[in-house]
């Protein structure tokens, strides 16, 4: 489901908020994507085995213009869900 305006104003915000005048910090270019989807971090079990089934953890993701680093934030924290 696409992200609607308000998330992505929450997402927008957090970064400026977080982000040390906006720069990535691996590039030092200061123009980000806005993912329009969340996405999820595959979980392990522990004994490192993908869990196929189950518990995920969505993320925004913000990737860099420039060098397509990406940022990830907890999607439930950041009140997204
Ligand atoms: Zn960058």
């Amino acid at each position: 489901m696409p992200l609607t305006s308000d998330q992505q104003e929450k997402i927008r915000n957090h970064l400026t908020t977080y982000l040390e005048f906006n720069k990535c910090p691996i590039c030092g270019g200061n123009k980000w994507i806005i993912e329009g989807e969340l996405s999820v971090l595959q979980l392990f079990d522990s004994q490192y085995k993908m869990i196929i089934e189950g518990k995920v953890a969505p993320v925004a993701v913000v990737t860099c213009e420039q060098c397509y680093y990406c940022l990830t934030f907890n999607a439930i924290k950041l009140g997204l869900l």
